[in-house]
């Protein structure tokens, strides 16, 4: 601890030869945090329940430290799902009410989105919204993740089967529950 430290400290942005530097990727101001509590706040048109943020769509929300530009970078779920169009249009509006009307939307397909991504808290939303949440999905289990019993949102029981492979949207599926009966939508893994 001493004070010569605390002196010393500079600007994280500012580089030492006086070159310009790439927008900062941390927000900074009280204004850059407005705009990511904006952007986070965004829900998805088709789940009502999650936010963008909770379902792993918003990737990024960074700040120009020097023009105060905000630059939002999203990357989209299931190919072609047409929800992405109207996700933007309410993240534009979202950051023109927190003050960003100048925002940038960028999306980006790299790496993919994947069902992993979506974060706990919004697996639990999406569960006591009555949707089955996917399966986690990863390299070494994919195959396997495919054959695990998706359990009933209703009731919790693991004896279900599929309906169609299309629910009310594309994205979900149509399973039933074989204990309780209820039909319900399954996120399905990616
Ligand atoms: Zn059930």
């Amino acid at each position: 601890m001493s004070a010569r430290s605390a002196a010393q400290r500079s600007p994280a942005a500012a580089n030492e030869d006086g070159s310009v530097s790439a927008p900062s990727r941390s927000i900074t101001t009280q204004a850059g945090t407005d705009a990511r509590t904006a952007a986070a706040s965004v829900v998805d048109p088709e789940i009502r329940v999650i936010t963008i943020d909770e379902l792993g769509i918003l990737r990024a929300v960074e700040e120009d430290p020097a023009t105060g530009r905000v630059t939002v970078t999203i990357t989209p779920t299931y190919t072609g799902c047409p929800a992405m169009d109207v996700i933007r249009a309410d993240i534009r509006r979202a950051l023109a009410v927190a003050g960003h009307p100048e925002a940038e939307i960028r999306t980006v397909f790299s790496p993919p989105w994947s069902t992993d991504w979506i974060s706990a808290e919004g697996r639990a939303k999406l569960a006591a919204a009555g949707i089955a949440p996917p399966a986690p999905v990863t390299p070494a289990a994919g195959v396997v993740a495919l054959t695990l019993a998706v359990r009933c949102p209703q009731c919790g029981s693991p004896e279900t089967e599929q309906v169609s492979r299309f629910g009310s949207t594309a994205c979900k599926a149509l399973w039933r529950c074989r204990s309780c009966s209820e039909p319900f939508d399954h996120l399905k893994a990616l």
